[in-house]
């Protein structure tokens, strides 16, 4: 579902990603751990074009992400082609990233209708259901600001939902968060990885990553250092690295 191959990515002198190689197969959930500054940020927003990559390639459910392939040359998609690219590929903030002069319901409907073209009506009636599902039921017509941080970061998880996407990119959907609310957000999306959503999602919860990932990966300096199933990753590290960093979080 989601291959990314050979990635490189640097700002100026700095070297970002250093070779990231990730494969994402459909209906898996994906956990990304790592150090600050490792590159986890980075390597999200490149899988959505975001930011473009400097070396390497990526795809999503078969389409090359950002460019057209032309025998073996790569020709960069016009913005309007990456906006309807990026639409498929939903992306959950740490900070939520609500609009806040919207209704919850409103934060719903306004992309399925605007980048989709979907019927508002149906759009609407899609909101409502999705607000159920992350347990938000009555409270479409609220502002985001009346909101608690957990009740707004799965309005957030519901809009991406909104455009069914293929992937789901979570970036630190919970450090945002008081502690008494990261279990409803992570309940969430046990829920969706338990109806097969693919998901990536970087995280320093650990218990979530020992339950919910079919896959933890660990990076550090911008490459890829160790991945594999959590009773691996987590409990039988192989790198140093690895075990380093795992001492100090769990
Ligand atoms: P954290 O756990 O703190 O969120 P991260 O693993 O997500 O870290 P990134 O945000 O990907 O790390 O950043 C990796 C490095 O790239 C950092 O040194 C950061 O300062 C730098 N960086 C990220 N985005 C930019 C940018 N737009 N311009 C310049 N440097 C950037
Ligand atoms: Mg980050």
């Amino acid at each position: 579902m989601v291959d990314v191959r050979g990635v490189h990515k640097g700002f100026g002198p700095l070297e970002v990603l250093r070779g990231v190689d990730l494969r994402v197969r459909a209906g898996e959930v994906t956990v990304v751990l790592g150090p600050s500054g490792s590159g986890k940020s980075t390597l999200l927003r490149t899988i959505n074009h975001l930011e473009k990559v400097d070396r390497g390639w990526i795809s999503v459910d078969g389409e090359l992400i950002g460019y057209r392939r032309s025998g073996d040359k790569l020709y960069e998609l016009k913005e309007k082609e990456v906006l309807r690219q990026r639409t498929r590929i939903g992306f959950v903030f740490q900070d939520f990233n609500l609009f806040p002069h919207l209704t919850v319901e409103e934060n719903l409907v306004e992309a399925p209708v605007s980048a989709l073209r979907r019927p508002r009506k149906e759009a609407r009636e899609t909101a409502r259901r999705l607000l159920e599902r992350v347990g938000l039921a009555g409270r479409a017509g609220t502002y985001p600001r009346q909101l608690s941080g957990g009740q707004q970061q799965r309005v957030a998880i519901a809009r991406a939902l909104a455009l069914e996407p293929k992937v789901l990119l979570f970036d630190e959907p919970t450090s945002a968060l008081d502690p008494e609310l990261v279990g409803e957000v992570l309940d969430v999306i046990k829920d969706l990885a338990r109806s097969g959503t693919t998901m990536i999602v970087v995280t320093h919860e650990i218990g979530f990553a020992r339950e919910v990932a079919d896959t933890v990966v660990f990076m550090d300096g911008g490459v890829v250092v160790e991945q594999g199933p959590p009773s691996a990753v987590l409990d039988n590290p192989r790198q140093e690295r690895t075990r380093a960093f795992l001492s100090k979080v769990l």
